[in-house]
């Protein structure tokens, strides 16, 4: 998911595009950040300032659910905020969660899953857990955005290959 993973990275997140506003409108002293009302209002006016230029710029944009949440990975130690990233289509709508540590192992790690043990409440290892990418799901997401075909071409077979896997698990179910 190698061309994937470049594309990804490219996202922006919607929280730092409407700082980003903010600092300048603040810069530009179009309004007081004493006053409540002006703040409030220029909170509003820099959302959708960034959700139009995230528009332009014609890519898909994130936002962390649960920001509050702390996750640390355990293979390089680092600190990442949130739960999930909620990806969104600036022009569609469309949009879906991906947990955080999915991202990561992607983003930093070139890990387009990772695994997770199960244990049961006595610490016992019951099994483990795959997390994989829904592909299906980004597809539908980032449908309309000009995706690069390489990470286009990455997703549908990675599609193709969950659904094959589905198929042949529901038929497994069968016997
Ligand atoms: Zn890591």
């Amino acid at each position: 998911m190698e061309a994937f993973r470049a594309y990804l990275g490219t996202w922006p997140r919607l929280a730092t595009k409407l700082m980003e506003r903010l600092a300048e409108a603040l810069e530009e002293g179009t309004f007081d950040h004493n006053n409540a009302d002006e703040l409030r209002l220029a909170y509003k006016e820099a959302q959708q300032v960034a959700l139009e230029r995230i528009e332009a710029g014609k890519t898909p944009y994130y936002g962390i659910v649960y920001p509050q949440v702390l996750w640390k990975c355990p293979n390089c130690q680092e600190e990442t905020t949130g739960a999930y990233w909620e990806i969104s289509n600036p022009v569609t709508k469309e949009r879906g969660m991906f947990r955080v540590r999915l991202v990561h192992e992607l983003l930093v790690h070139g890990e387009s899953y990772y695994v997770e043990p199960i244990v049961n409440m006595s610490d016992t290892l019951m099994g483990q857990d795959e997390h994989h990418w829904d592909a299906k799901k980004l597809l539908k997401i980032i449908d309309g955005m000009p995706v690069p075909p390489e990470a286009l071409q990455e997703l549908q077979q990675l599609a193709a290959k969950q659904a094959e896997e589905k198929a042949a698990a529901a038929a497994g179910k069968g016997h």
